[in-house]
């Protein structure tokens, strides 16, 4: 609370309320509210709160009105010689000058009080900014580094698909020639037992682990086709005459 133009503040530690009604004012210069005025000058002796001074003669301490009536303002100085009116109203004035002197002070002192815990305040704040900023940086570091993992398991993965379709590619190419195989076994087996493909109604055939069923072609395109298109190893064969001959092998493995 800023001090009133027109009014004194208590002087009692951290009181500070404004002085209205009646105040105790003390030969030392010092103003109590009444309620601390009262407390403290009811023991012997008596002595000033705010600056410890003994307060022992008689008009050491006064309890005053703060508004007088009007009577009162009309007699208290009447009959006094002017210098000695004048003696009192400056000494009167000396105790108000002191006072404010004494406010302003104190409200420098809070000031600048207040003004070093607002720097020291920032200058936390800055440190803790800083650390702050030093903690972002090394998670941004760590995120950096776990992209980097993430990436390097990526290219692995897509290496190990690559691999497993190239190894799915050549498992289909030697299931291709396994079913050509078994079905040219057979044809020669029922060849031997004197089957009907003289008749030249191919027989249908399932194969036992695809389950396609395809038509079995005569032993005579067998022979023509077979030797030079089947029993060539796949590498050395070109894709469009290893094709048709056989019947599309099973497809990808279902994963487990
Ligand atoms: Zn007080
Ligand atoms: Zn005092």
């Amino acid at each position: 609370m800023s001090m009133c133009e027109d009014s004194l503040m208590c002087n009692f530690p951290k009181c500070r309320a404004v002085l209205s009604g009646f105040a105790w004012v003390t030969a030392c210069s010092h103003a109590f509210c009444d309620q601390h005025g009262s407390g403290e000058f009811s023991r012997s002796p008596a002595l000033c709160p705010a600056c410890q001074s003994a307060l022992s003669g008689k008009l050491d301490i006064v309890r005053t009105e703060l508004a007088p009536s009007e009577e009162y303002k009309a007699m208290v100085l009447a009959g006094l010689r002017p210098e000695t009116v004048l003696d009192i109203s400056s000494r009167a004035l000396a105790f108000w000058t002191y006072q404010v002197q004494q406010e302003r002070l104190y409200q420098e002192y809070s000031l600048s009080r207040a003004d070093a815990q607002m720097k020291q305040m920032e200058k936390l704040l800055a440190q803790q900014n800083q650390s702050r900023e030093l903690e972002l940086n090394a998670m941004r570091g760590e995120i950096a580094s776990l992209k980097k993992v993430m990436e390097d398991y990526k290219r692995k993965y897509s290496d190990v698909s690559e691999r497993l379709m190239e190894r799915n590619r050549q498992y289909q190419k030697l299931q291709g020639l396994y079913d050509s195989l078994r079905l040219r076994s057979m044809v020669e087996r029922d060849g031997r037992a004197g089957a009907p493909y003289s008749t030249g109604t191919p027989l249908q055939h399932r194969c036992r682990q695809t389950g396609h069923a395809f038509a079995a072609p005569s032993s005579r395109a067998l022979t023509e086709t077979g030797s030079s298109a089947l029993w060539t190893p796949a590498a050395q064969r070109d894709s469009s005459t290893s094709a048709p001959l056989l019947p599309k092998a099973r497809a990808f493995p279902r994963k487990q």
